[in-house]
């Protein structure tokens, strides 16, 4: 269970709970018990929403039907994280409504929806698949390399397991994005007119009811206490001029591609603020042998180099930072989207490759990089791409950060009273009246 699913799981239901006029409650289940920094999470999240509790599923041997039928009262609405789609029968066999909910772009959303037409068409049809991805409804055209990681190759397991879940929510009750309708006004589009579902079948109601990002402060599981000092030397920085590079969960560098931005951020002659993790995957992490020789020294005054983990949300929501170098995950590109962070962007894995795309060409809120072979980015190219975006005058650089800033206020505006991201909630109650009664039931993967 993935941070980057188990938090904006929890921010729906914050949403959710919030802003409903009756008395609701959302349970989530937990596929796995909770290690002692989730434990940490879900304690600071139950203090600041008692209508929120946590289920662990492993005490019913994972078994979603008995959990679900030990409930006081039958859930109104099982709403699941997308990954945990198999969670979709057992709902349906209790006659729950199903939704599902998507921590991800409207973009990669309508992409899923379609990619039964596009195996149909390209596998049993004839049609072209390279051109099949450039006629995708919503999206700008894709080449096979834009791909989201698990239905890159059409012959793996992973590929067939979305497939199949492609198919079953086109038969769900509805599907919840984060995201709001005038960030992705194309993908978002093509999702409520149904067409990413060619007739004779309907496309299921979709709901875009973001920027959702993390509201639960001071439960990161942040390592030597770097979390709070980055903030305290973020204190003490100029306005807007420092560049914050973190990699999500899970990215992580060679020694050679650590040592070649450690170059780039020198050269630039920005401020910085870089969370490095090990190569190797452990976590301590000695960085005096890994970055170039002397460069902790010789940037002490720009910069700070922080080990495994920051405190995201809190460092991109201070006004010193100016700009993220980022591997576009969703969350992450929420989050720069809410504080008005203009991006770098360097896919790693999952659907960031897509993302990319997606902010870069249709919101136009970062600047790609170029990669070489095997995604190895040169000291030069981030050195120019980072100097970019903070400071040019004209061209792209000053065009990404006016963009995110018209970003940043539709997000603000989709969320206030009256705006599209509240509206799609009040539609999403309105359509089977589903919650009258005070239960709820969110799953988490
Ligand atoms: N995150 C963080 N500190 C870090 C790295 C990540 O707080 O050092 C948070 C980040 O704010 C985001 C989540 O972890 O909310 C990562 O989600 P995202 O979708 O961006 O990427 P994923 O980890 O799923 O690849």
């Amino acid at each position: 269970m993935g941070r980057g699913h188990l938090v904006p799981m929890v921010e729906l239901a914050r949403f959710i709970t919030t802003h409903h006029n009756a008395t609701i409650s959302a349970t989530l289940l937990l596929p796995s018990p909770p290690n002692t920094s989730t434990l940490h999470y879900i304690s600071a999240v139950t203090a600041a929403t008692p209508s929120i509790t946590f289920h662990n599923l492993s005490h019913s041997n994972h078994n979603i039907i008995r959990t679900l039928q030990s409930f006081p009262t039958k859930p109104k609405a099982f709403i699941f994280d997308f990954f945990n789609h198999s969670a979709a029968a057992a709902a349906a066999s209790l006659s729950i409504p199903t939704f599902y909910y998507f921590p991800n772009a409207a973009s990669c959303v309508a992409l899923f929806l379609y990619l039964p037409t596009i195996h149909q068409n390209s596998i049993k049809n004839g049609y072209s698949y390279v051109d099949m991805l450039r006629s995708i409804p919503g999206l700008p055209p894709l080449s096979p390399e834009d791909m989201p990681a698990p239905i890159s190759d059409r012959h793996s397991r992973s590929y067939e397991s979305f497939l199949t879940m492609s198919l079953q929510m086109r038969n769900s009750n509805g599907i919840i994005v984060n995201t709001f309708e005038n960030l992705e006004p194309k993908a978002t589009m093509a999702l409520k007119n149904g067409a990413c579902v060619p007739e004779p079948k309907t496309s299921p109601p979709v709901f875009c009811v973001g920027p959702l990002v993390s509201t639960i402060r001071g439960s990161d599981p942040v390592g030597d206490d770097g979390g709070k000092e980055c903030l305290s030397w973020l204190n003490s920085q100029p306005s807007r001029s420092v560049v914050f590079l973190s990699f999500g969960s899970y990215g992580r560098f060679s020694k050679v591609q650590m040592r070649e931005i450690a170059v780039a951020l020198e050269r630039s002659g920005k401020r910085f603020l870089w969370v490095v993790r090990d190569p190797m995957g452990t976590e301590e992490i000695n960085l005096e042998a890994l970055l170039t020789k002397g460069f902790l020294e010789r940037t002490k005054e720009k910069g700070m180099v922080i080990k495994n983990w920051a405190p995201q949300v809190e460092v991109l929501s201070h006004d010193s930072v100016g700009g993220f170098v980022t591997h576009c995950g969703w969350n992450s590109v929420m989050e720069a989207v809410t504080f008005g962070v203009p991006m770098v962007a360097w896919p790693l894995y999952a659907e960031q490759n897509l993302n990319k795309v997606v902010i870069v060409e249709e919101m136009k809120v970062a600047l790609p990089l170029k990669e070489d072979e095997g995604g190895f980015v040169r000291a030069s190219e981030l050195e120019e791409r980072v100097v970019e975006l903070m400071e040019s005058e004209r061209g792209r650089g000053k065009e990404v950060r006016e963009r995110v800033l018209a970003a940043r206020n539709g997000g603000a505006a989709a969320l206030a009273g009256g705006g599209f991201s509240r509206v799609a909630l009040d539609e999403l109650q309105f359509q089977k009246l589903w919650w009258r009664t005070p239960s709820l039931t969110l799953v988490v993967t």
